[in-house]
């Protein structure tokens, strides 16, 4: 078993343990204590306690969720994907020092999984199935209904708890008018096995390691990350990059030129043919760049700028901030005509 997770405790719903696939997971981790539990998303002993780190990571690394998902929905998106399917886990065992999940859920915020799979993927069939044929093409994909399964959690660390992303993967497969899609900061090679047979679409994340070293933590490196694309595209999958998040910084512009040219040593013909990408600009919030302040300060001189970055309030109250308007599209534009420049086969699907 990888080194981030070592399950000690499985919380667990009661309906939950009764259905196939509760009954797989807690199969898979049988020296766990079992703590039965009324709602997967109330547990108090998991999700406050935000200042200690220590903490939530040991909470990330041995803790487990296991729930019923209540209710089913496709949200529209439009931009990295045309629905936001609905959700087969939540939580994350990494702790990416800007990550939004926990502005929702708390900071330990350890994988949750869902074990009435079957329910999602008939709900699934049944929306892809409504849609019909996808009449225009836009940027989400020219043929395909794109459907996110992996908004709220890492569907290659969540492969690692249950079966249910293996189910999504062969779900898609017999969807010929839709594909899935998620974004990811850990290789898993044992999805290499699924047969996605091009319905499912992996983004592998980027940014400069050194970024990614001080931001991306208990991730794979970037380096990993880049040598397993072509082996994804011989699998079956449809590889894209995520360049996300974007920190603007004295040099950063020089260091992607640096990783977009070992992106482009680091691919075969065969992935660069089938490359797109999405760029996203950092965006980060103030709760969380002061609990960020309590266990990883240098972290925040990176990502928290007042000189570079203005702040918006978001419908629940919070300040979130985001590069100023203006300079935001000065430096959208460049990176863009830098990867025209340096890989100029990689379409970049949207930027912002
Ligand atoms: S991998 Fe994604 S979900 Fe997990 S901590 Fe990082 S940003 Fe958040």
């Amino acid at each position: 078993m990888n080194t981030l997770l070592d399950i000690r405790r499985i919380y667990v719903e009661p309906a939950a343990a009764e259905l196939p696939r509760g009954k797989e997971v807690l199969a898979r981790f049988p020296d766990a204590t079992l703590v039965e539990v009324e709602s997967h998303n109330r547990i108090a002993e998991l999700y406050g306690d935000e200042t200690n780190v220590a903490r939530w990571v040991r909470i990330k690394r041995e803790a487990l969720v296991l729930g019923v998902k209540k209710t089913m929905t496709a949200r529209p998106n439009g931009r990295s994907a045309d629905f936001i399917a609905p959700s087969t886990a939540n939580g994350c065992a990494m702790a990416c020092a800007y990550c939004y999940v926990p502005r929702h859920k708390g900071y330990s915020n350890p994988i949750t999984v869902f074990a009435n799979i079957d329910r999602i993927t008939q709900y699934l069939r049944r929306h892809a199935g409504r849609q019909g044929v996808k009449s225009a093409a836009n940027e989400c994909d020219p043929t395909a209904w794109v459907y996110d399964i992996g908004e709220n959690s890492d569907c290659s660390v969540d492969a690692l708890v249950s079966d249910n992303v293996a189910d999504l993967v062969a779900t898609f497969r017999e969807l010929p008018t839709a594909k899935a899609s998620f974004a990811t900061k850990f290789v898993n090679r044992e999805l290499l096995d699924l047969d996605p047979q091009g319905r499912t679409r992996i983004r592998f994340s980027l940014m400069p390691p050194g970024d990614a070293k001080l931001l991306d933590i208990r991730t794979s490196p970037i380096e990993e990350r880049i040598a397993a694309i072509d082996d994804f595209v011989a699998a079956g999958y449809e590889v894209h990059v995520n360049f996300s998040p974007v920190v603007v910084r004295d040099g950063w512009l020089a260091d992607w030129a640096q990783l977009l040219d070992r992106l482009d040593a680091g691919l075969g013909a065969a992935a660069k043919a089938q490359l797109a990408a999405e760029v996203i600009f950092l965006t980060h919030n103030r709760e969380l760049h002061e609990v960020n302040l309590g266990w990883h300060p240098k972290a925040e001189e990176l990502i928290w700028r007042p000189d570079l970055q203005q702040a918006k309030r978001s419908q629940n109250g919070s300040w979130n901030v985001r590069y100023r308007t203006g300079a935001k599209g000065r430096y959208v534009a460049a990176l863009v005509d830098l990867i025209a420049e340096r890989t100029p086969y990689c379409h970049v699907r949207y930027a912002f």
